[in-house]
């Protein structure tokens, strides 16, 4: 019982630890892109991601050398750890849904996409979008290194360079996501989400245990001996993957902020219609959303890299970005196509292809 019960709130504990440290830590102050709803100013935020990655990864190597905790406890108590994390993200929706007034749509709509648009408490010290990101970030980096602890612990010499190597991946991309933080202020997430169920418990339960998908169903598996040109092959598909992704977002990102700046020695080239600008060249003239295909590809390079492509688990990875972000990429369509009228037009004129070049 004691097992279950520590397990159960091992995620509650982290969870806090994370709150405490992004807001003891010293955080850079940035101004966002969504804008106050009363005054119209841009809403500010503290970010310190990386920062509160960095000391909770040496929290938990000081935890595990002193013998204070073992480096796999969130392998040994993953499916409680999963069911108490499930449990906080229930309580969370009801706690930042219930108490505001309704959006007009059902109650079930608002619990599941939420009322509130961009929530801050503590005086604007902690924004909600902002921290259930942190959160699923740190929890999913600690499960990966401590499946991958465990992994090590059970094969030793024996164990599998692809599990490494998947893990080192998905270390790279919680590293990269918390390093440019800011950049993610300017996403759909930000301007055209609520705080609600899919929010709340996708950040507080989905993320950290889903996104480990892969690790998670390899570590009691044996070395599937994956020859190495096939494991380099892999990390360069998340490579490319990453440059899509990144490369997009960055381009994007300062145009919105430093609209004349060249990024990557590509000069910005757009359409106009005299009030609203669409970049037409670099990634965004590939195809409208080639960043959603380099996520994709981060998946793809992920799921290969265990080794076991005969196993389901390690797939649902990049099926889920598919079934994610296909559909984001219609709604964005849609609501880029209302707010930029003829010259949404004329980019998809120009820029034909909805994700992957030639294909769609
Ligand atoms: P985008 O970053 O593609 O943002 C779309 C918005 O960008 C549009 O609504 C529009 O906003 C603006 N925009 C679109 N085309 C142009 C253009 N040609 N020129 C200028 N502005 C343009 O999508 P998301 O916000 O959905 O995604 C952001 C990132 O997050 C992506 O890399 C995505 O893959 C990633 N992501 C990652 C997930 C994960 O789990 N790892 C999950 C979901 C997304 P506006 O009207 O403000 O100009």
């Amino acid at each position: 019982m004691i097992a279950i019960l520590s397990g159960f709130f091992t995620p509650w504990i982290i969870y806090a630890g994370i709150t405490a440290l992004h807001l003891v830590l010293p955080a850079r102050q940035v101004q966002g892109y969504v804008r106050h709803p009363d005054t119209g100013a841009p809403l500010q935020y503290r970010l310190n991601g990386r920062l509160v990655l960095l000391i909770s990864i040496g929290l938990w190597a000081l935890l595990g050398y002193v013998g204070w905790i073992p480096f796999d406890w969130l392998y040994t108590v993953r499916w409680y750890s999963l069911a108490g994390a499930c449990a906080l993200g229930l309580l969370f929706t009801a706690w930042i849904v219930l108490p505001y007034p309704g959006t007009g749509k059902s109650l079930v709509s608002d619990l599941y996409l939420g009322r509130l648009e961009n929530p801050q408490f503590q005086y604007g010290r902690i924004d909600a979008k902002m921290w259930l990101y942190l959160i699923g970030a740190v929890m999913l980096e600690l499960q990966v290194l401590s499946f991958s602890a465990h992994h090590y612990l059970e094969f030793g010499a024996a164990a599998s360079p692809g599990l490494f190597l998947a893990a080192a991946l998905l270390t790279f991309f919680v590293f990269d996501y918390l390093s440019f933080e800011e950049v993610h202020l300017y996403t759909y997430d930000f301007f055209a989400e609520r705080v609600g169920f899919k929010l709340g418990w996708g950040c507080l339960a989905f993320y950290p245990y889903f996104y480990a998908i892969a690790v998670w169903s390899a570590v009691s598996l044996p070395n599937p001996e994956t020859p190495g040109w096939q494991l380099t092959l892999f990390a360069l598909i998340f490579l490319c993957g990453w440059m899509l992704a990144r490369g997009a977002n960055l381009q994007k990102f300062y145009f919105k902020t430093r609209p004349e700046q060249s990024f990557l020695g590509i000069n910005p080239e757009t359409i106009s219609d005299g009030k609203k600008t669409l970049l037409v060249n670099g990634f965004w003239g590939v195809s409208r959303h080639i960043n959603y295909l380099g996520e994709m590809l981060m998946a793809l390079g992920i799921a290969l890299s265990v080794g076991h492509p005969a196993i389901v688990w390690p797939w649902l990875y990049p099926v889920y970005y598919v079934v994610l972000l296909l559909p984001r990429q219609l709604d964005d369509d849609k609501r880029c196509a209302s707010k930029y009228g003829s010259l949404w037009e004329a980019y998809t004129r120009r820029v034909k292809y909805r994700i992957v070049p030639y294909i769609y």
